[in-house]
């Protein structure tokens, strides 16, 4: 049986956690080897702290939380928290297919237009990987990958984070929300527990300051919801993430 491969490109360290982390889980739990593109180091988590402190500190957080969830490699855009929106589009898309073209994902996870909770960087990162995901294919797209070792590749199928309508209206979020039947439903009781430990001690400083009531939000909280936003012709498989 060939490898399945999934990557998430997401904005923050804890993002991967917080948002998917059971359905990472679930994935590298099933085989699948599990990466990451983290755009940012977080360096705006805490302003108590200075920049460069906060964003060594997240980074020891990310590598926790990634051996945690079973991701087995990370790369860090290292482009500057809270500015991703006004972020040289060229340079950070020519990124992320870089780092599509090393780990060679089927599956690529990321924000959708609504950013999932509306912050600018999740809008911006979600806007980038999907041309990275357009073009990382095409050997007419940066072929100096070439001298790196890298071959064009292109994924199969996109998805966006998503929260679905029911799980807005148990929790109160005011996210923006989706029907639930337009989206993919991740059951990630299995990998509840893993993505908790992620979220609360390998994430200790963001949990510290912004924690969630577990036990209310246990039943809602143990599903991940995704939207199929791309795909290969003939490989848009929308009832089906993993
Ligand atoms: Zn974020």
């Amino acid at each position: 049986m060939p490898v399945r491969r999934i990557t998430a490109v997401l904005a923050h360290p804890d993002d991967e956690s917080r948002i998917m982390g059971g359905t990472l889980a679930l994935a590298a739990r099933r085989g699948w080897r599990v990466t990451l593109y983290c755009a940012t180091a977080g360096e705006a988590g805490d302003p108590s702290m200075a920049a460069p402190a906060v964003a060594q500190l997240r980074e020891r957080e990310l590598g926790a939380a990634c051996r945690a969830l079973g991701i087995e490699q990370f790369r860090l855009g290292r482009l500057p928290d809270g500015g991703l929106a006004d972020a040289d589009v060229d340079a950070v898309v020519e990124d992320v297919v870089r780092h599509l073209r090393a780990v060679r994902p089927e599956v690529v996870v990321t924000f959708g237009p609504d950013g999932r909770s509306g912050h600018p960087d999740h809008i911006a990162i979600g806007r980038f990987t999907e041309i990275a995901f357009r073009v990382a294919g095409d050997p007419e797209r940066h072929p100096e990958h070439h001298r790196l070792g890298l071959a064009p590749w292109q994924p199969k199928r996109l998805y966006h984070t998503a929260v679905a309508r029911s799980v807005a209206e148990t929790l109160g979020w005011p996210h923006p929300s989706l029907p639930d039947e337009d989206l993919v439903r991740v059951d990630v009781g299995e990998t509840f527990d893993v993505k908790c430990r992620a979220v609360m001690e390998a994430h200790a400083s963001q949990w510290r300051l912004s924690p969630w009531n577990v036990t209310a939000g246990w039943e809602p909280r143990a599903v991940e919801h995704f939207r199929l936003a791309c795909f290969e012709p003939g490989q848009g498989r929308a009832d089906d993430l993993l």
